[in-house]
């Protein structure tokens, strides 16, 4: 790898540029033509980083998923009609008053799957685990039940900052009600109705003085302290065997149906002579036997185990067709920004046949990773197990790659020269210059004449991949286009 890569430390002042690189880089930028304030504030965004968690969490049917849809704007996450329908996607982007956070929706969890205690102490596991901050949606027209009572047990024992949410409050008449669940001891109940947006605002403002800046605790640079790895994967791919394998034991089987706190979550485990901390091993070692809630359960942890993590092992069972579900938790991997590995497991089980359509199926249903370290094992007979430490080192490293503005800029001008834009209504956009705001995953963020199509963007992409590495990690560019001297956006 070139000496000139270098791996970014973190977030300083002006994204990952050091100082002398951002006076050079605003030179540039000035240059041609744009607005010091605006191109300071693309950087910024563009070295965001990890964002903080919240997880929305209550009994069944206080308003959860209603009040997900109301704070992200959309109907992504579904009020369901069908009851014990479940749903894949549990987190979400969410935006207020300018700062950026990630949404865990636990309201697709239905309560004769587990059981209400069951589910509710499920949820208060990923509360605990996953979130910066939590809310706790009451309904307050039913008033505090002994579940809620018990929430706010586990709640206490967690110690994450809590906003009380009193949900259902449609009008004045019902503030009364609100009030009353000042008795639950977790401070001030929040009234607002999820359902009309009355009170909504007022309650995300606390959830922002709730939240940290940035999940420090997990990303914070000085950190240091063994890397973080998440075991993810459908149910029965092998997760909880390819763990025994490689933490040597025997395998454990956990009776208990949800969570309990009592368990140590994360496991520290030497391999190849480094300690690694594999996250929420707890939640693959349980088994959840229920089908509907299995799924639900596996959904949820998986989200809350990549957040947790630096970088996610993907287990794939090569026995079976790739399935969508194999590919969802894929995209859940990639668009949280980690860095990834690909371990096809039960390789002692595969014939001829199956390895041929096994590859065909790789190339065309996990295209999107096709970047990521493979490794090709057998938790069973320990096929190859020596071989994931070596792709989980590469994936971080292409994960913390930075390449200096200098280097970059050379590269996108050799770009610009030997292929250029194609020509568009008589106008050639142009890259004109570009800089790596951020790693962890790589951001880049291209300044541009025009807009630049979709093609040309994965085009210089995949160059960037060439030129520069980046094997296991997504990437990110952003194209901002030149605006009039002068304008701001
Ligand atoms: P979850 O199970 O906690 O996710 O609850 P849902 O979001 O599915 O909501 C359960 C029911 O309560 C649905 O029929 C919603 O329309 C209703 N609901 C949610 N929020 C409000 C609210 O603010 N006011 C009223 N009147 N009904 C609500
Ligand atoms: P999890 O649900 O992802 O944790 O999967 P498990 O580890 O419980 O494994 C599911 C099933 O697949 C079990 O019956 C395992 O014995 C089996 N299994 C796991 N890894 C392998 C493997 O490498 N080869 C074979 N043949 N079977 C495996």
């Amino acid at each position: 790898m070139n000496d000139q890569i270098s791996s970014g430390d973190g977030h300083e002042a002006h994204g990952a540029l050091g100082e002398a690189e951002y006076a050079e880089f605003m030179e540039l930028a000035a240059e041609e033509g744009f607005d010091p304030s605006y191109v300071d504030g693309v950087l910024d965004e563009a070295n965001a980083g990890p964002l903080p968690v919240l997880a929305v969490i209550g009994r069944p049917n206080v308003g959860k998923s209603t009040l997900v849809n109301r704070i992200i704007g959309r109907r992504e996450a579904v009020v369901e009609d069908r009851p014990g329908v479940t749903r894949d996607r549990v987190t979400y982007e969410a935006e207020w008053a300018g700062r950026r956070f990630k949404l865990v929706d636990t309201g697709g969890w239905e309560q004769d799957v587990l059981g209400i205690d069951a589910s509710v102490a499920a949820q208060a596991e990923f509360a605990i685990e996953a979130a910066d901050a939590v809310a706790f949606v009451v309904d307050a027209t039913v008033g505090a039940t002994d579940t809620d009572e018990a929430v706010v047990r586990l709640l206490r024992k967690a110690g994450k900052p809590v906003v009380l949410v009193a949900n259902k409050v449609d009008g004045p008449a019902a503030e009364a009600e609100a009030a009353a669940l000042w008795s639950l001891g977790l401070g001030e109940p929040h009234p607002i109705s999820a359902l009309h947006g009355r009170g909504t605002g007022d309650m995300l403002d606390e959830v922002l003085k709730a939240l940290p800046e940035a999940p420090a605790q997990r990303f914070g640079t000085a950190l240091g302290g063994p890397r973080r790895i998440a075991l993810i994967g459908r149910p029965n791919v092998g997760k909880s065997s390819l763990l025994n394998k490689v933490a040597n034991e025997e395998r454990v089987v956990v009776n208990e149906l949800a969570g309990t706190t009592r368990d140590p979550v994360d496991e520290l485990i030497e391999l190849g002579g480094t300690t690694w901390k594999f996250v929420d091993t707890a939640g693959i070692r349980k088994k959840v036997h229920l089908q509907e809630g299995a799924d639900y359960y596996a959904s949820l942890r998986t989200a809350a185990a990549i957040e947790k993590a630096e970088v996610a092992v993907i287990l794939i069972d090569a026995s079976d067709s790739i399935s969508i579900q194999d590919q969802r938790i894929v995209t859940t991997a990639v668009e949280a920004g980690r860095a990834i590995v690909v371990a096809y497991n039960k390789w002692d089980t595969l014939d001829e046949e199956r390895r041929y359509y096994l590859e065909r199926e790789i190339e065309t249903e996990l295209a999107q990773i096709a970047w990521a370290p493979r490794v090709n094992v057998s938790a069973r007979t320990g096929r190859h197990m020596e071989k994931l430490v070596p792709a989980i080192e590469t994936a971080l490293e292409g994960w913390e790659t930075r390449v200096p503005t200098g280097r970059l800029n050379a590269f996108l001008g050799e770009i610009v020269a030997s292929h250029p834009h194609p020509v568009r209504g008589g106008k050639q956009p142009r890259i004109l210059f570009g800089t790596q705001a951020g790693t962890k995953p790589p951001r880049f963020v291209l300044f541009a004449s025009g807009f630049l199509e979709a093609g040309y963007r994965r085009f210089v992409e995949r160059r960037l991949r060439e030129e520069f590495g980046f094997e296991g990690t997504p990437i990110h560019i952003s194209v901002r286009v030149r605006e009039k001297r002068g304008r701001k956006s």
